[in-house]
């Protein structure tokens, strides 16, 4: 056999027995990264910076969260709107003005308590948030709750509810009982989403025991100190 043909085969037989070396696959996105070191302003520029995930693209801004860095209540919905996509605030929209209502009838005005959402960024069409979208936004939360350290956590709607208390239960359950929320233990209170109310009227009146609920559960709660 002529010395090429020979190399060649060579070749062929080494090549049956060590498959062709593939490169890794490029790392994904790490899902859970480390914001807990983080103050307010580290967070808020990680947040503007955002690009974990692909509704980032489509946002006209994020909505990094609201209120008092010191509240005693902190309320968490889903995502933003397209009011809150324009105006780069949670809860501006005519949800919003209802939220402000039921806040302001149990005694905390808008200003007095933290707003956030569990996604920072605006879903398409508002369609609900995907789970690896929440995933990727949840340090962010998470790390916000524990800056804050509120007495109470006021979560509205059951994505949200679903979402941060990391569970698939019906609102209908998880309404009127306390529970708690990750990582942080903060005592979480879950009502109705006030967009629902506003199609709903009829809830209201539920809505208003869950904010008497809630009063009562975060006078019990003494956080510890920031
Ligand atoms: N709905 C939400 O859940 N969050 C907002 O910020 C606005 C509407």
């Amino acid at each position: 056999m002529p010395k090429d043909s020979r190399v060649q085969e060579e070749v062929r037989e080494v090549q049956e027995v060590v498959p062709d070396i593939k490169l890794p696959p490029p790392s994904p996105t790490p899902v859970s990264f480390d914001c807990s070191y983080m103050d307010w302003q580290q967070l808020r520029t990680a947040v503007q910076s955002c690009t974990r995930c692909d509704i980032s693209k489509v946002r006209t801004q994020t909505v990094f969260g609201t209120g008092n860095q010191q509240a005693p209540w902190m309320v968490i919905g889903e995502a933003p709107g397209a009011e809150e996509d324009r105006q780069g605030e949670p809860f501006v929209g005519k949800a919003g003005q209802l939220l402000n209502n039921m806040l302001l009838a149990i005694g905390m005005p808008r200003e007095t308590v933290y707003i956030a959402n569990v996604l920072k960024c605006r879903p398409p069409n508002n369609r609900d948030p995907k789970p690896d979208e929440a995933t990727h936004c949840r340090g962010y939360l998470e790390r916000q709750i524990e800056l804050v350290n509120p007495a109470l956590i006021l979560v509205v709607g059951r994505i949200a509810a679903q979402n941060l208390l990391q569970t698939t239960e019906p609102l209908a359950r998880l309404r009127g009982k306390q529970h708690r929320a990750p990582v942080s233990g903060t005592p979480v209170v879950v009502t109705y989403h006030p967009a629902y109310l506003l199609r709903q009227p009829a809830d209201k009146r539920k809505a208003w025991q869950d904010l008497l609920f809630a009063r009562e559960v975060s006078s019990q709660y003494v956080p510890t100190s920031h």
